[in-house]
């Protein structure tokens, strides 16, 4: 009896036979090799296999990698349009640098030595005269662990930026202040209640791996609890879907924690043993005894207000409903699963309270690193050594983090143009790497004017596979391949364990297996697309030739010293020095690590599921030297906690300054913000209760997606023939009161211009909020050049010389000519509308997240408005962003530093820099 297989084996990956699909109903047959590699098109990392032809090199079809423990052999629409993204007609196929002034779209095609050539002299004279700090690198999707920040430290800049403010930031700073790890990997496949504040069966931080796995909870039994003011997709899969008023989350939160401590249904000897009570008790209630009893009693008292009424009111969630999540919360157990990343905590003032309430449920269940719980990122995650690192840069860098934002968990990357403004300092190179921030950030209009400055941004290199908004106000447009043509590691805590994964340009692979030399990825991808782990190097080599600046050292080959690295000898050092267990498997096979890494795209490094790596005791080694406190039982070495004692044994604890879980935040209290340092309720910046109704006041939700959109690099046929409009959601009663139906044109006003769209009526988003995908909307500046014509409208764009500015689309998506049958076939018109760039920043004055709700008037469209209509006033947005400045409270901290000492970044600066001068 034959057996329905989803994925060929692994061994007739070297020659796979399948029939000719375009000579149906002829049986021609082709073969294939079967090669893995990463999906670029998210960070989920999930492994995909490329069927590439053997005759043609063709990729002909991309489909999941079976032994990828993370993805599991499925990808999502987006993993599977990777063809569409290769042979899309408008990519960038050749090095450009412009020729007119810059933003005006004349350009000339260079080779890549013309561009290494001027680029490393360049950056070579600006480190030679002590201008490291006017080199940026500027990323959006990493789709990488390690590699980058190592070539930033060969060169010694303080220079990595980042998108993380725009998305995520808030969320990490919650879990890190309790924990230490920035974020949770929860065990979704074996829990017994799950609540999300993410929409993550549709567009989630790990979207495969992490909806697959919720999905299978659910059908183990596992009840669904989603806090989401609209019907996203996993709100529909929810059993108890709760539409809180938007940002105010906590307050329902926060009343699951109050009824968990009232009716006494959580792991007390959990919270006594890892919590910091102690510290809280000594800062709040000074005067109780010490005891967890005392303890017990203060938590009570401490969220006594939020009873179910009270969330009611607050939330717009019934009560009787509120008490139904508490009583599923209360009988999970540790088989509680949680988690929040964009979202609520993206979408408010004081949004990490909202992730630091969730996890206040969590660490009630005692669910940390429990079957069915969350355990800690760190523990699920597997980064690899690199080799031979350089130091790291020995300066700090003020336009990433400036001093009014000592906390922000992430640089300050979305302020930059007003940093520029304001004079904090010019940049001689900008590298924007597969980021789009003139579309992406808020306020589009002021990264316009200072990308066409050249007084404040010297040379802006695009480093990008596709066109995008930012790469037309670019000097160079440099192209990258994309998820098969390209080298990279990656990992992800998508579940209990953890893998490695690795990214291979899967045409230069079969080129090779075909016995042909092949010097540079660029000499396999199509045009002259290269990689950025190759041009790094060969960059550096530029910038530092006879290695005089100390720089070439690191890109020199590990096996054959003096000679330049290559691929193979970069990640071949790392897959047999720094991947446990991996040399031993590759073995086994006959294969060296490198070749296995090559044929299989990914290795399960270990199932240490459950690992409760607090738990673990210190070694006799590790607890020489050491220190105890007598009140806290802190173990410290050199003044550096490394451990803390509980119930008589010395245990490593979490990466917290007390080795325990920070209910009560001694950072945040000395660092300015004492009112903040307990998980509490504070409604964000759009709050209902403020919203002038009467006037048509709604609180705008812009911050979700569409689970068939890429971030920036979603214009591809495929995607946009399922989704390529996004209108505004607004509920039945609400569209009644404007006399509006669903397709009427309506104009949006926020704090710095409009836009106009259509209206969607919709009973699937809560009343007196507006919805709308933050993922449609892009345009071009030129007919034929500068975006996808699938995907973007034409657009004229009209400055005012005083700030203001007016965008009208002149057409929309349009059939045309191109080796692509199917771009003649383009039957949409309207591809959406972008939202983004009327509004204003708002960052989080602790957090530095951008709070991306916008308080907005919504009006019927008039005879003047067309769709797609854009206003801004760049000088409003200028005000405002002083506006938001003026809540911080900036550094220096306590011990006269810029930012805490344990607080990480993402490439750390030597622990002298962290000292304010
Ligand atoms: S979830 Fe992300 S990584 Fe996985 S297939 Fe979809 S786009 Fe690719």
């Amino acid at each position: 009896m034959s057996t329905f297989r989803t994925h060929p084996d692994p061994s007739q990956w070297d020659d796979y036979v399948d029939f000719e699909s375009k000579s149906w109903p002829k049986k021609d047959r082709r073969h294939y090799w079967i090669i893995p590699s990463i999906c670029f098109n998210c960070e989920s990392a999930c492994g995909i296999l490329a069927y590439v032809d053997k005759d043609t090199l063709e990729v002909r079809k991309i489909e999941g990698n079976p032994v990828h423990p993370g993805s599991r052999g499925r990808t999502c629409a987006k993993g599977v349009v990777t063809p569409n993204q290769l042979e899309d007609p408008d990519r960038v196929l050749y090095p450009l640098k412009r020729v007119g002034a810059r933003g005006a779209g004349e350009w000339k095609r260079v080779t890549w030595d013309e561009a290494l050539d001027d680029l490393g002299g360049r950056i070579r004279r600006a480190i030679q005269e002590g201008r490291r700090r006017e080199l940026m690198y500027h990323v959006g999707r990493p789709g990488e662990d390690g590699y980058v920040n190592r070539v930033l430290q060969a060169w010694g800049i303080d220079g990595h930026n980042s998108h993380t403010n725009v998305c995520s930031s808030s969320a990490r700073l919650g879990h890190f202040l309790w924990t230490g790890a920035d974020r949770p990997s929860p065990d979704y496949a074996n829990a017994k209640t799950i609540l999300l504040l993410s929409s993550h069966l549709e567009s989630g931080h790990y979207f495969n791996p992490h909806a697959q796995r919720i999905i299978e909870g659910k059908s183990r039994g596992a009840r669904l609890i989603v806090i989401d003011p609209r019907l996203s997709n996993t709100s529909a899969k929810a059993d108890l879907w709760l539409p809180a008023n938007p940002g105010t989350e906590a307050a329902l939160i926060l009343a699951i924690a109050r009824y968990l401590v009232t009716s006494g249904r959580y792991n007390r000897t959990f919270v006594k043993t890892w919590v910091n009570w102690e510290a809280y008790l000594e800062a709040c209630h000074p005067d109780l005894p010490r005891t967890f009893e005392s303890f017990e009693a203060a938590l009570a008292n401490e969220y006594e207000q939020f009873t179910p009424e009270y969330a009611e009111s607050e939330t717009g969630v019934p009560a009787a409903q509120i008490l139904e999540a508490a009583e599923a919360v209360a009988a999970a157990g540790t088989a509680f699963a949680t988690h929040s990343w964009r979202a609520a905590a993206a979408g408010h003032l004081w949004g990490w309270q909202i992730t630091r309430c969730l996890y206040l449920l969590v660490v009630l269940m005692g669910a940390v690193g429990e079957p069915g719980g969350v355990n800690l990122h760190v523990t699920n995650k597997f980064v690899p050594k690199h080799p031979n690192p350089p130091p790291p840069p020995d300066y700090w860098n003020d336009l990433l983090f400036p001093k009014e934002y000592p906390l922000a968990f992430f640089e300050m990357s979305f302020l930059l143009p007003h940093f520029l403004k304001e004079g904090r300092g010019r940049l001689d190179t900008y590298f924007t790497r597969v980021y789009n921030p003139l579309w992406t950030n808020p306020d589009g209009f002021s990264w316009m004017e200072v990308l066409k400055d050249e007084s404040k941004i010297g040379m802006h290199v695009a480093l990008t596979p596709i066109w995008s908004e930012t790469a037309w106000f670019a000097d160079y447009v440099l192209p990258m391949g994309l998820g098969t043509e390209r080298h990279d590691t990656m990992s992800q805590e998508t579940h209990a364990g953890r893998w490695l994964g690795f990214r291979q340009p899967v045409t230069r692979v079969a080129m090779e297996k075909k016995g042909q030399k092949v010097a540079h990825t660029y000499d396999a991808n199509p045009g002259d697309v290269w990689e950025e782990a190759e041009f790094w190097v060969a960059l550096s080599w530029r910038i530092d030739p006879d290695g005089s600046l100390g720089i070439r050292k690191y890109f020199e080959s590990p096996y054959r010293p003096g000679e330049q690295i290559t691929m193979d000898d970069y990640y071949g050092w790392i897959f047999e020095h720094s991947v446990p267990g991996l040399p031993d498997a590759a073995k086994k096979e006959g294969l060296t690590p490198l070749q296995y890494m090559r044929r299989y795209g990914v290795f399960k490094v270990d199932d240490i599921a459950y690992s409760k790596a607090h738990e673990q005791t210190l070694a006799a080694e590790a607890l020489s030297g050491t220190r105890v406190s007598d009140s806290s039982g802190l173990i410290e070495k050199d003044g550096t906690p490394v451990g803390v004692m509980t119930d008589g044994l010395p245990r490593v604890g979490f990466n917290t300054p007390s080795r325990k879980l920070e209910f009560y935040s001694p950072t945040l209290a000395a660092w300015g913000w004492p009112e903040h340092a307990i998980p509490r309720y504070a409604p964000g910046h759009v709050y209902w209760r403020t919203l002038d109704r009467a006037a048509n006041e709604f609180d705008l939700l812009p911050n979700f997606r569409l689970p068939t959109l890429i971030h920036t690099r979603s214009p591809v046929k495929w995607l946009y023939e399922i989704s390529h409009n996004n209108p505004l959601w607004m509920a039945t009663t609400d569209a009644a009161k404007l006399g509006v139906e669903a397709g009427d044109l309506v104009k949006v006003r926020t704090g710095i211009g409009a836009f106009v769209t259509r209206a969607w009526v919709t009973e699937g988003i809560r009343p007196g909020v507006v919805g709308m995908s933050h993922h449609l909307g892009r345009w071009r500046m030129n007919e034929d050049q500068g975006g996808a014509r699938t995907a973007s409208s034409l657009v004229k764009i009209t400055g005012h010389g005083d700030g203001r500015y007016e965008m009208r689309q002149v057409h929309g998506a349009r059939p045309f000519a191109s080796d692509d049958p199917d771009s003649g076939r383009v039957w949409w018109s309207e591809v959406g509308v972008h939202q983004n760039i009327t509004f204003p920043v708002q960052p989080d004055p602790v957090s530095g997240m951008h709070c991306w709700h916008q308080r907005v008037k919504v009006e019927k469209a008039g005879p003047d408005d067309h769709y797609g209509d854009i206003m801004v006033d760049t000088n409003e947005s200028h005000r405002l962003y002083k506006e938001w400045m003026a809540m911080t409270r900036p550094a220096p901290g306590p011990d006269g530093t810029r930012r805490p000492m344990w607080f990480d970044r993402p490439l750390r600066p030597v622990p002298g820099a962290y000292k304010f001068e």
